[in-house]
């Protein structure tokens, strides 16, 4: 059986203004779906709207063409398991007895469960590892254990979507895993389409397909991890800056937080500072000038270039050039641009050739133009010089007509200060 879910065109509201608008959105049988966005952004709303807990104003959900709410609870209690955020339970039941109610929507009026229910919930009860705390009532268990035991509830249910809203915001880490895994092996295994509300980005972008990112009631954004785990997109809706980069063993986008000072309003004495560097020269300048809450840009680098891919992590604006090829006369032009716009220039340690001497003549270009540029190298340029003495004749132009030299990282720091 295959069921697909609609939400279209959906508006919620609370009380006078709308919490959720114009929500449009097809999840299809066996996708793994993360719904992400700051506190307050509907994402707990969507999901009851999703479950028909809540009744859209305008719009509607579908499962499988049908409206969700010409459906029965049962009938919905088939197709749809739901773990909600705050699972407190007022009812002083054991934690068997609540999985047990997962069974309900699959039992006719006055049937009773039997041997092949109890197996059932046996089975949810050890995925979740709450088997153990069966007869315990629901009452006296933890967050964590509750969550594992409403869980198992879930899973007893057979759904063929399962609906999680932040749940493993009280689990510690190793758990968080565990039951991201056993999603991820029930979506892969049976086909089990997961909706889940995550508060961690990381955890969203590792286990998802695809992301929607909500921003006050709207999305913001659709697409795999990539593509909405940009540090343009966390910046617009969560309002703070942060470094992606890429997780460690399977490649998706890894968030990582600054430090406040970065995210500062306080622009006193941040400057803009254009880095002409390449194949890691401006590795280091790029993490220090950039953790010290200055604007960077970088110019001309060709793409896969490992600073640029610095740069990127960053949400730097770079202008690239197709990787291996040499600088073109149109992103030279590019490149004098941002120089242009620059309170200071630096010239990193960086070996030229054919292909990148016009980035020294952009440095040429900067000092003529009375822009401050600093040369922060390390390498004697004939050492680095790979075009038969040009490059070295421009550096030292660029010497004559004002640029600073300088070594340490402290002279650099100082430089600025003068600016
Ligand atoms: P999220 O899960 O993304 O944090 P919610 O869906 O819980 O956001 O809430 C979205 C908005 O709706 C918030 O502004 C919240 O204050 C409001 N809201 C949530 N539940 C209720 C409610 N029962 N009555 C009135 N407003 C509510
Ligand atoms: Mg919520």
């Amino acid at each position: 059986m295959s069921i697909n879910l609609k939400v279209h065109n959906l508006t919620f509201r609370y009380q006078s203004s709308p919490v959720l608008e114009g929500i449009d959105v097809e999840i299809k049988k066996g996708d793994f779906v993360g719904i992400i966005g700051p506190n307050g952004s509907g994402k707990s709303t969507l999901i009851k709207n999703i479950n028909a807990f809540l009744k859209p104003v305008e719009g509607a959900v579908f499962l499988d063409d049908e409206n969700i709410l010409k459906m029965s609870r049962q009938k919905i209690a088939r197709s749809m398991a739901v773990v909600p955020q705050d699972t407190s339970v007022g009812f002083n039941f054991t934690a068997y007895e609540i999985v047990m109610m997962g069974r309900v929507p699959h039992l006719t009026r006055f049937q009773k469960e039997g041997p092949q229910d109890e197996k059932i919930v046996r089975e949810a009860m050890d995925l979740t590892n709450s088997w153990d705390l069966k007869d315990r009532s629901i009452t006296e268990l933890s967050g964590g254990e509750r969550q594992r035991v409403i869980l198992a509830r879930a899973m007893a249910q057979e759904p063929q979507i399962i609906l999680l809203d932040e749940p493993t915001a009280f689990l510690d880490i190793s758990y968080q895993t565990e039951v991201f895994d056993l999603m991820r092996t029930l979506n892969r295994e049976k086909n089990m389409t997961v909706i889940a509300v995550l508060h961690d980005l990381n955890l969203a972008s590792q286990y998802c397909d695809y992301l929607i990112l909500l921003k006050a009631g709207k999305i913001f954004k659709i697409g795999t991890p990539s593509a909405v785990m940009t540090v343009e997109n966390i910046q617009e809706v969560y309002g703070t800056k942060v470094i992606i980069s890429e997780h460690p063993i399977n490649g998706t986008p890894y968030l990582s937080l600054l430090p406040k000072r970065i995210n500062s309003h306080n622009h006193a004495g941040k400057k803009k500072i254009h880095i002409i560097g390449g194949g890691g020269s401006a590795n280091t300048l790029i993490k220090l000038l950039y953790s010290l809450g200055h604007h960077i840009t970088l110019g001309v680098l060709n793409g896969g270039d490992t600073d640029s891919e610095t740069a990127r992590n960053l949400g730097l604006s770079v202008v690239e050039e197709l990787p291996f090829s040499p600088v073109s006369e149109e992103k030279h032009q590019e490149n004098l641009g941002m120089i242009k716009d620059s309170d200071l220039v630096i010239l990193a340690n960086v070996p030229f050739g054919k292909g990148n001497i016009k980035n020294l003549e952009a440095a040429e270009y900067a000092v003529e133009q009375g822009i401050p540029a600093v040369i922060y190298d390390g390498l004697e340029i004939t050492r680095r010089d790979f075009t038969g003495g040009e490059a070295a004749g421009i550096f030292h132009r660029i010497k004559e007509k004002g640029a600073r030299e300088v070594l340490l990282e402290k002279e650099l720091l100082e430089t600025l200060e003068t600016l």
